[in-house]
């Protein structure tokens, strides 16, 4: 009688600590700090186990996932960053938010969940990269890369302007969003924060204190570093994507004059196998290394949280726009439908909330990230965002009707990395995919995998006979999930043409003449349609000795600029990522002077000053492909054609003159 009225006094005391920490709870909503990298796979996460587990790469990373949860099955909806980026913001697939590939512009005006959490007194903010062109929207602060940023000396946009930082990208992310926490924020509300990375994106160039430690190091290939792709149709045999053909030696592997990969290569003499085998070296060094700047500043992202007691009740998610290829096919990049790129890390902390050691095995997707920080918030979650909150299966509850299948669509083609636009269905076990399209084989050809018995998806099963009915079932379901997901017939977005047209003008093209003011800024589709022309440019401008871009159209994978530095103008055309330049001799005169710029079919260039030839040269041929950037004068933006000191031309140019030529 007497143990058991201590009992219940003993449960009535338990039952009134509990009522009173949920009051308290209720009263201080969470903070969250979302923190979001840039092809990052989960392949060089410690925690996701994989051939690169004994490196110890991520201390940090698998301390969230050791204090908190780890989601072995987290995918995207369209392996790309931009648009997955726009998920992320609206929760909804690209073909409601409108954004479907890296070029064209997206609708701030649009839902985001930020708006919302701002509504319900959340203080915002987002810092790093967005690649989302624009002014943002819902954040009470922002401060973002242009375009894909740059990894030393970066310049961010705010709403202040443009500003710029020395050091390397992911330390001063990290410098920028603690400065917000001790700066912009009030202690009576709780916060939003987005730490976006620019790593470990493509050319993978880490902080010197680091790559100084990575450059002795050498790591495990992956066993299909040298596929042949046999076993699989049409869009993995002509990707261009690959270690072999596709990774750049300068920009990529920075094999520079006089460095020392430079001299290796010049001993050694590498080719065939051997050479694949070096590349994926450096290419894992460099890569590798800024996937250890990415996680050393997340330790001091955690360590600050803890110094200022914000631990115990923020939120903190880790997560990537998609995973990415580590020479797995051969490849790196990442756009297709295959686990290494179609999967993404996942891991969150929130102590008292999610039990620490968990490892969660349902099918999650980007689409359920707007939804997830609405509901840690307790924020109204919209009707029409398309995913789920992730918030039941963070307190180890996952509901009986979760999903059983993820609905997959890539759009970027004709494009660089030439990946065929697919869609797919996947179930976890089974995965459907349909490319379609340009220079398939009767408009469409398709693949299955079955991921326990092929886990590196190298032999599709579609043509098994042994498989129709599995087939039918898949094809009913991708045609359900089309249907739940409001995917319009055509998919949403026509074919820009195959790649044969890309040769010939566009709608745009018929248009050979433009005219540009300064600080003019347009869009792809308004921007003149370079592949197969030459280009003549007439760039008036006032000059008094300041280095800047006089004109720029696309970015640093294709493109052109027209700029000075050091009383020199220049010429730089890319094409796949290499850069070739022509410069003038001689300083230009002071004063106001009348560039031209003519360049042929071949890549033949000149330069000439008020009718005088100053420069005359080859830039390694025509133009490939139409830039994803668009055209501006006077400076360049969104991505770069190449990084400059100073991008802004702060004398006159222009009206600019550009027209097409045969
Ligand atoms: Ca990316």
């Amino acid at each position: 009688m007497i143990r058991s009225t201590a009992r219940l006094v003993c449960t009535v005391f338990v039952v009134l600590i509990l009522v009173a920490s949920s009051v308290a709870e209720a009263a201080q909503r969470p903070n969250i700090v979302w923190i979001f990298s840039d092809d990052h796979a989960c392949n060089a996460i410690g925690a996701y186990g994989g051939r690169l587990q004994s490196e110890n790469l991520t201390p940090n990373i698998d301390s969230i996932a050791r204090d908190g949860i780890i989601f072995d099955r987290a995918y995207v909806g369209n392996s790309i960053c931009a648009p997955s980026r726009a998920t992320l913001l609206t929760g909804k697939h690209s073909h409601l938010n409108g954004k479907f590939d890296n070029r064209g512009g997206f609708n701030h005006d649009q839902q985001q969940f930020q708006k919302i959490l701002q509504q319900h007194g959340y203080q915002t903010a987002m810092i790093g990269k967005i690649h989302l062109n624009g002014a943002m929207q819902g954040f009470d602060y922002w401060e973002v890369l242009p375009g894909q940023g740059r990894y030393t000396n970066p310049q961010f946009i705010t709403t202040e302007g443009k500003t710029q930082y020395e050091g390397h990208s992911t330390d001063i992310v990290t410098d920028r969003a603690l400065n917000w926490l001790d700066n912009g924020t009030d202690d009576a509300r709780p916060f939003m924060m987005m730490v976006h990375y620019k790593a470990p994106h493509r050319n993978w160039l880490p902080a010197p204190r680091i790559m100084e430690k990575f450059r002795t190091r050498t790591f495990p290939e992956p066993d299909s570093l040298f596929d042949d792709y046999a076993g699989r149709g049409i869009a993995a045999h002509k990707q261009d994507m690959s270690i072999s053909r596709t990774m750049t030696m300068a920009s990529d592997l920075k094999v520079t004059p006089g460095s020392d990969r430079a001299a290796y290569l010049a001993e050694h003499k590498l080719e065939g196998d051997g050479l694949i085998r070096w590349k994926y070296q450096a290419y894992m060094q460099d890569y590798l290394g800024c996937v250890a700047g990415v996680d050393e500043n997340i330790g001091r992202i955690l360590a600050y949280l803890k110094e200022h007691n914000l631990d115990r009740n923020t939120v903190v998610m880790y997560s990537s726009d998609q995973g990415f290829y580590l020479g797995e096919h051969g490849w790196f990049d990442k756009r297709f439908m295959y686990e290494e790129s179609f999967r993404t890390p996942l891991v969150a902390r929130w102590p008292g909330v999610i039990k620490p050691g968990q490892r969660n095995h349902d099918l999650v997707q980007n689409i359920d990230f707007a939804e997830t920080f609405l509901d840690i918030a307790g924020a109204p979650i919209p009707e029409d965002m398309q995913g789920e909150s992730l918030v039941p299966l963070l307190k180890g509850e996952t509901p009986d009707d979760w999903r059983r299948s993820l609905y997959y669509h890539y759009y970027e083609y004709p494009a660089v990395h030439s990946v065929r636009r697919h869609e797919g269905v996947s179930d976890g076990r089974y995965k459907l995919i349909r490319f379609y399209g340009v220079d398939v084989p009767d408009g469409e050809e398709w693949e299955l995998f079955d991921l326990k018995n092929d886990p590196n998806e190298m032999n599709s099963i579609y043509n098994d006979s042994q498989q129709s009915a599995r087939i039918k079932e898949l094809e009913a379901e991708l045609d359900r999930l089309k249907e739940y997901y409001q995917v319009p017939e055509d998919g949403g977005l026509p074919l820009r043409g195959t790649s044969s047209d890309e040769k010939k003008p566009n709608a745009n093209a018929k248009t050979l003449k433009f005219e540009f003011q300064q600080g003019a800024n347009v869009t792809t589709g308004m921007a003149p349609f370079l592949p197969g022309r030459g280009i003549r440019l007439t760039v008036p401008l006032s000059y008094s000795g300041n280095d800047g871009v006089l004109i720029a159209q696309g970015g640093a994978s294709n493109g052109y600029v027209l700029w000075i530095k050091g009383g020199l103008l220049h010429w730089t055309v890319t094409r796949n990522d290499v850069a070739a330049t022509i410069s003038s001799e001689g300083k230009l005169p002071l004063g106001r002077i009348t560039a031209t710029v003519r360049q042929d079919k071949s890549g033949e260039a000149t330069i000439a000053l008020d009718d005088q030839q100053v420069a005359k040269g080859s830039v390694n041929g025509s133009f490939l492909a139409q830039p994803f950037d668009g055209l501006s004068v006077g400076e360049d933006s969104g991505s770069l054609v190449r990084e400059f000191s100073t991008n802004r031309y702060s004398d006159k140019v222009g009206p600019v003159k550009v027209q097409l030529v045969e």
